[in-house]
Order: C-alpha cells, then sequence, then structure tokens
C-alpha cells in the first residue's frame, strides 16, 4: 500500500514553534543547534497524520537517520514522550503503588501499570514524586482524577527517586465513576520549596466495591495536579489490570 497522501501541516508556522519550544530549540537527538535547518518528522510515519503527538523537530541528519532505520521508531517515541513530559516548572518523576499496604504490583515492563494480586487492600494507594523547579516555594492546591475503563499506555520518563519532603502525606480520593470528573481540593496543601523533590500518597476508594470490581474491571486512570501559581501537571496514565491487553494498544491508537 504506496497510497500514502502527503497533505501539507495546517498553520505550519504556528506548530513549527511550538515544536521548537518543546525541543528548546535542541535536537533532541544529538544536540544540534542549528534550529533554522531542522525538519519536521512523522513519528508514525504517516505523511497526513499532522496531530502535534505526531511530529517531532529534528535536525536533518537524525531525521535521515531514522529514515535509514539507524534510529528506530521506539527511541522516538520515547524522546517524545520525555519532551512531553518536561518542564521548567514543576517536574513528574514517578508514580508507584504502595505494594505493603494495598493488592497492587506494578506490571513489570511497563511504565506506571499495577495489577491486582492478592486480597489485601483493593483500593490502589499510589505514592507520586515530583520536583518543582521554579524559582519559588508552590503549594500543591487540587488534584483532579479521571477514570476510564480501557486499555491505554503509556511510557514514563525516567529520573532519579526523590528525597521525601516530610513523613508521608496521604490523601484519599473516592475513585469518580466512569468518565466522571473529580477535583479534591486539599485541606492540608503541600509546601514545596524551591528546587525540592516531593512525594505524597493518594489512595482511591470507591463507596460500593460491587462497582469498583478489581481485579476483574479494567481501569485507566488521568491525574492532574494543581498548583498555587497557577500551574497543572498532567502525569501520565495509569493502568489497573491491563496485562494482557498492551499488544491491543495500536488498536486503540495508543501505542
Ligand atoms: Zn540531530
Amino acid at each position: 500500500m504506496s497510497n500514502k497522501i502527503r497533505k501539507s501541516i495546517p498553520q505550519k508556522n504556528k506548530v513549527r514553534a511550538e515544536l521548537q519550544k518543546e525541543i528548546s530549540s535542541t535536537c533532541p537527538f544529538c544536540e544540534n543547534e542549528d534550529v533554522g535547518h531542522f525538519e519536521i518528522h512523522h513519528i508514525d510515519e504517516n505523511p497526513s497524520n499532522n496531530t502535534i503527538e505526531n511530529l517531532l523537530l529534528l535536525c536533518p541528519t537524525c531525521h535521515s537517520k531514522i529514515t535509514k532505520g539507524d534510529i528506530i521508531t521506539n527511541q522516538v517515541k520515547e524522546v517524545k514522550n520525555k519532551l512531553k513530559y518536561r518542564t521548567d516548572k514543576i517536574r513528574f518523576i514517578s508514580v508507584n503503588v504502595d505494594s505493603e499496604n494495598c493488592s497492587w504490583l506494578p506490571i513489570e515492563g511497563v511504565s506506571n501499570a499495577f495489577e491486582a494480586v492478592k486480597m489485601k487492600s483493593l483500593f490502589p494507594i499510589f505514592n507520586f514524586s515530583f520536583i518543582n523547579q521554579t524559582s519559588k516555594t508552590v503549594l500543591l492546591t487540587n488534584i483532579i482524577t479521571r477514570v476510564k475503563r480501557l486499555p491505554i499506555g503509556l511510557a514514563g520518563p525516567d529520573i532519579p527517586l526523590p528525597n521525601i519532603l516530610r513523613p508521608l502525606i496521604k490523601y484519599k480520593i473516592k475513585l469518580p465513576d466512569d468518565a466522571e470528573r473529580t477535583n479534591t481540593i486539599l485541606k492540608e496543601e503541600i509546601e514545596v520549596p524551591q528546587g525540592r523533590a516531593f512525594k505524597f500518597q493518594v489512595e482511591l476508594y470507591h463507596d460500593s466495591m460491587d462497582r469498583f470490581k478489581p481485579p476483574f474491571n479494567k481501569y485507566v486512570l488521568f491525574f492532574e495536579f494543581c498548583f498555587n501559581n497557577d500551574f497543572n501537571i498532567s502525569i501520565p496514565k495509569i493502568l489497573l489490570n491491563t496485562k494482557e491487553d498492551y499488544d491491543k494498544l495500536t488498536y486503540y491508537g495508543l501505542a
């Protein structure tokens, strides 16, 4: 099938400016800074898929390395993902489950994916880690939660673990119903000094274990953390019980 149609990128200058900002005007593969000569690469090799998620600005040398297969698609996707979660404000580091106190374990080889294994507490307890890279102290004020019952995959960035700022703060948040959005305003805001990493726990619960139904139901969790400086950070999707579905991710347009 060689009938691919190349549509020109709508609002190309605007898109290019956005892509340039994303890579901080430096080739994400080789540190080349001659950004005026950079080219736009279609990550899925489909030249008519011009969504920003499918585009990456890079130097012509690295672009031809991709074309020749010297840089493989998975490497390109990984680079794009890392750029997506990079920020000079507050940076997401990692999410883990507190396996000591709940029945969930990480699924090996898949970022941010967990499965229910033993009948302890089926309400998952997550440890979230961030780093404050702004020039001042910030307050974590709200946590927005959404849930979907679908297998979805996403790779996370690999960054060193943070120090714990003070004894772990734990929040209990009710698991929203499918497609519903919950905004939890924190009674005790977390104060995070400049340059410090911080960590806190969220335990999800549901009134009706009957409706939550782990380990049978599969969930995708979306978290967004809101800070007092009008900065919101969305973290990579969290997968629950989707182990046998990773090969279907392409089908869902998510791989
Ligand atoms: Zn390059």
